[in-house]
């Protein structure tokens, strides 16, 4: 714990010309190491929040602070994103073709590290998710655990400070979803990273430090 890593400021978002108000004044604090949830129905801004807090969008209104800066008209917005956040999405979006380790690598192209620092970075990582005996197989060949945990191990092989993680679990079941979040959490704790997990699982959301429940493009509490 300790210094915010990033900080929300009466940040709201609109979709569909203004007629969908996704965010009405989110301020949010996160501080380093800290692990948070963030819960509430279906449609009241988690995933556009943490579109913004990831450097993935930009507010209309307000502003995101990563490490103090405003990251808003930052034209270094993608860097930012590449060097110091890690996402994992509901649907692992890894690459069909692409094997385990490939898929790792991926975010590590443009980050201008040599071949064979990728590939030794990305099985580092496959390791870390015990899936190192699985690195030549496509995501096809695994199963739905397996492959959100190569997605972790993708979200990870940046060397992020900031995790944020989109329902991780939530097209696992029971078993599987407790396994992948085992893992994330481990991972997370052991590098001191900042994790935000959005999620409509109770036990999921159970398990962080802190529960920010919105509503309605707010936070509530
Ligand atoms: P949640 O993650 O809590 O389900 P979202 O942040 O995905 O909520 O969505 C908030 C609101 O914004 C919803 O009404 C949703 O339909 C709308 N919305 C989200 N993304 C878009 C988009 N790209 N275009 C138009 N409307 C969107």
């Amino acid at each position: 714990m300790g210094a915010p890593i990033v900080v929300a400021e009466g940040v709201t978002k609109a979709y569909d010309h203004g007629r969908v108000r996704a965010l009405r004044g989110v301020d949010l604090c996160l501080e380093r190491g800290e692990h948070v949830s963030v819960v509430g129905p279906s449609g009241c801004g988690k995933s556009t929040l943490l579109h913004l807090l990831g450097a993935l969008d930009r507010p209309d209104e307000g502003r995101v602070l990563f490490e103090g800066r405003d990251i808003a008209g930052d034209r270094r917005l993608y860097r930012l994103r590449a060097r110091a956040i890690g996402f994992v999405f509901q649907l692992h979006n890894l690459l069909p073709t692409l094997t385990a380790v490939e898929n790792v690598e991926v975010p590590l192209y443009g980050l201008g590290v040599g071949r064979r620092e990728r590939r030794r970075r990305a099985q580092a990582r496959l390791e870390d998710v015990e899936l190192l005996d699985r690195s030549g197989h496509r995501p096809g060949e695994l199963s739905g655990g397996e492959r959100q945990r190569v997605a972790i191990a993708r979200a990870l092989v940046n060397e992020p400070d900031l995790v944020l993680a989109d329902e991780p679990t939530g097209s696992l079941d029971q078993a599987a979803g407790r396994a992948v979040l085992d893992v994330l959490e481990r991972l997370v704790e052991q590098r001191g990273l900042t994790l935000v997990v959005v999620t409509h699982d109770r036990e999921v959301a159970g398990r962080a430090g802190r529960l920010v429940r919105m509503l309605d493009g707010r936070v509530v509490e």
